[in-house]
């Protein structure tokens, strides 16, 4: 698949949709009022691939793989039956890119839930798992998350999941890492060979909040080749007052300005918000988005940062082939 000149629909690389779809049951990914991202709102907004991220909330208690289970089956009953199916592999991807059709991606936010059993992780992958964001906010126990006041890394079991997901052909997501982590992967994965991801994550220098990436982190993505989300979370766009699409220029600019240009997506993180942007509520608005683009950049750099460098990430992360269980 030549991604250059391709035409494609937006990716975005982080919803909080099936966390919504677990905690209510009466909630349906078809058309509710309650989701920011929805079958038709998805639709709406032009959005061909959506990352689905699963997450499992301390409160949630024990048993906690079954709540991974739990929001793998919600994907399969309430978005695939919308027609959006599970994207598991190049050739999967390259099909659905073909038929002009829409799909989803799944991600574990937070290892929490696998409650340090590799074994999980590796049952996760059989069912489809490609992204996994390795912390939440908090410690967990494979690394601490970026607003764990002690700011420690990685756990020696968390090393060993690092290396499981290089394996494996899951790619890691940094947002909500601590920086200490942060590093400690960056070298792994420079070892390693692999790229990681902020699926959901600003600019730090833009905005200062904790959840954005400082100069030196960006740097770090870019050189090895990850992917960046520009997030919607008002507070991690803009610190103060109300918050315009057009206050995401000023993130795009700035991590341009330090060669990310090529590496540059979105992550939305619809559904995991209560605030949104203003003209940009849930993902029926991606269309006005992408023409408040336009009038800024021309068409060729606003498809990159859309989908074509999504695709062109995914085309080369993740596995070639579906395996089947
Ligand atoms: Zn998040």
């Amino acid at each position: 698949m030549d991604v250059k000149g391709l035409k494609f629909g937006i990716v975005d690389f982080h919803c909080d949709a099936l966390s919504k779809l677990h905690q209510d049951p009466s909630i349906h990914f078809s058309d509710d009022q309650k989701l920011d991202v929805s079958a038709f709102k998805l639709k709406q907004g032009g959005i061909k691939l959506q990352c689905f991220a699963i997450f499992v909330s301390e409160r949630l208690g024990q048993g906690r793989i079954g709540h991974i289970l739990e929001q793998i089956r919600l994907f399969r009953t309430e978005v695939e039956a919308c027609g959006l199916p599970l994207v598991t592999s190049r050739q999967q991807l390259a099909a659905l890119v073909a038929s002009g059709g829409s799909g989803g991606l799944l991600s574990l936010e937070g290892a929490d839930a696998l409650e340090g059993n590799l074994s999980y992780l590796r049952c996760c992958y059989d069912l489809g798992v490609r992204f996994l964001g390795i912390t939440w906010n908090h410690a967990n126990w494979a690394a601490d998350g970026i607003m764990e006041s002690r700011g420690g890394g990685f756990t020696q079991k968390g090393k060993e999941l690092v290396q499981a997901c290089h394996e494996l052909g899951i790619i890691l997501d940094v947002s909500h890492l601590s920086p200490k982590g942060f590093w400690e992967l960056t070298e792994l994965a420079e070892t390693a060979g692999k790229p990681f991801i902020a699926s959901h994550s600003n600019s730090f220098s833009v905005c200062n909040h904790p959840r954005n990436l400082s100069d030196e982190q960006i740097r770090a993505i870019v050189r090895l080749g990850g992917r960046i989300g520009i997030t919607f979370v008002p507070y991690f766009v803009k610190s103060e007052g109300p918050v315009k699409m057009t206050d995401l220029l000023p993130h795009l600019e700035y991590m341009c300005s330090l060669g990310a240009e090529n590496h540059l997506v979105f992550g939305s993180d619809f559904d995991g918000i209560d605030h949104h942007i203003a003209g940009l509520e849930n993902a029926a608005k991606y269309s006005d988005l992408r023409e408040m683009l336009l009038k800024y950049y021309s068409g060729a750099l606003a498809d990159k940062w859309l989908y074509q460098n999504a695709l062109k990430f995914l085309q080369t992360q993740i596995p070639a082939t579906k395996k089947t269980l």
